[in-house]
């Protein structure tokens, strides 16, 4: 996860090491490197510069020049400053409602499906959830077969209409059978595009105006790094979702997308997906996944 980006970072602060005086020759050049880094990540412009910006300020705030240790005490700047792009706080799920509803969104292939099964099973592991999965995407009968093996393989039940072709209604009559069984949890899996497309939108949108979910999460592949940023975007403005999903870091080693994803939509990254098992599933962290980055 994220190598070339650590070992690219790593690299960076190997100029602050030399045994003669730091000057600010010197924390230029790092932070040049940085933002080098950054941008070969994949992270967005504006936010590897601004970023790159806060940390000079906090290096010549914190007396980086003068320090004992110059280059522990910029790692340490960085680490911080990587922690609040990301975010800062570890942001939980809301629960409340009986049923909680959470409804998934994003493309085709991002793992939306995946995630519903991993999200169904950690929910029921350790909050003791009776989880209904809600199969609403009503152009894929493979989609709704994944499903349901998935659920089989957790012991989930599934919520699937044969022949129905409105998401809507599977939405709400699956929210239905979930009361009358006493689920407390309805997670909806629902169509995706394999790019952003008017009728995808409008669908999804008249699901979450019509069950009013707890949480609309947007599920991306971190692996298509700003893609994967303009797509959250243009879900957010139609959605106003709730949280992010980055799935497959397993397979990402830029990072670009965990990186800017929260400071351009301003939503938290909830979880990230690390592999195709349903176990591989973690509460996103931004602390952790900072130091992860600085090794
Ligand atoms: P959907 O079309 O959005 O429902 O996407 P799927 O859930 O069907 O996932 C698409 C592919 O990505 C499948 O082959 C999954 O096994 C794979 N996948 C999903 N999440 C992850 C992940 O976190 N890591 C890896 N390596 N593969 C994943």
């Amino acid at each position: 996860m994220f190598k070339n980006l650590s070992d690219r970072l790593e690299r960076s602060f190997k100029i602050l090491k030399g045994e003669g005086r730091i000057t600010e020759i010197n924390i230029a050049e790092t932070l040049k490197d940085v933002r080098r880094a950054l941008l070969d990540a994949d992270v967005n412009y504006k936010v590897a510069k601004s970023f790159t910006d806060t940390v000079k300020q906090k290096a010549l705030g914190q007396n980086v020049i003068n320090a004992l240790k110059p280059k522990e005490l910029m790692i340490k700047i960085v680490h911080d400053e990587l922690t609040s792009l990301m975010g800062g706080q570890e942001a939980p799920l809301n629960l409340s409602g009986n049923p909680t509803v959470i409804l998934m969104s994003g493309l085709q292939g991002s793992g939306k499906t995946t995630f519903s099964g991993k999200l169904a099973k950690k929910l029921k592991s350790s909050k003791g959830k009776r989880p209904l999965l809600v199969a609403a995407d009503v152009y894929r009968p493979a989609a709704i077969e994944q499903l349901k093996v998935l659920g089989e393989s957790i012991g989930v039940p599934v919520y699937t209409e044969d022949g129905n072709k409105d998401a809507v209604q599977i939405a709400l009559n699956g929210i239905a059978e979930a009361k009358r069984n006493h689920q407390d949890l309805v997670i909806i899996d629902t169509a995706g595009r394999l790019a952003v497309d008017e009728e995808m939108m409008r669908e999804i949108e008249a699901i979450k105006n019509a069950v009013k979910p707890q949480e609309t999460l947007f599920v991306v592949d971190s692996m298509t790094g700003q893609d994967a940023v303009n797509t959250a975007r243009e879900f957010n403005e139609r959605l106003d979702f709730n949280g992010v999903v980055l799935t497959k870091l397993d397979g990402d080693t830029r990072g670009g997308a965990a990186l800017s994803i929260r400071s351009v939509v301003e939503k938290p990254i909830k979880y990230i997906g690390t592999g195709e098992k349903l176990e591989d599933i973690q509460e996103f962290n931004p602390e952790g996944m900072a130091s992860r980055i600085l090794g």
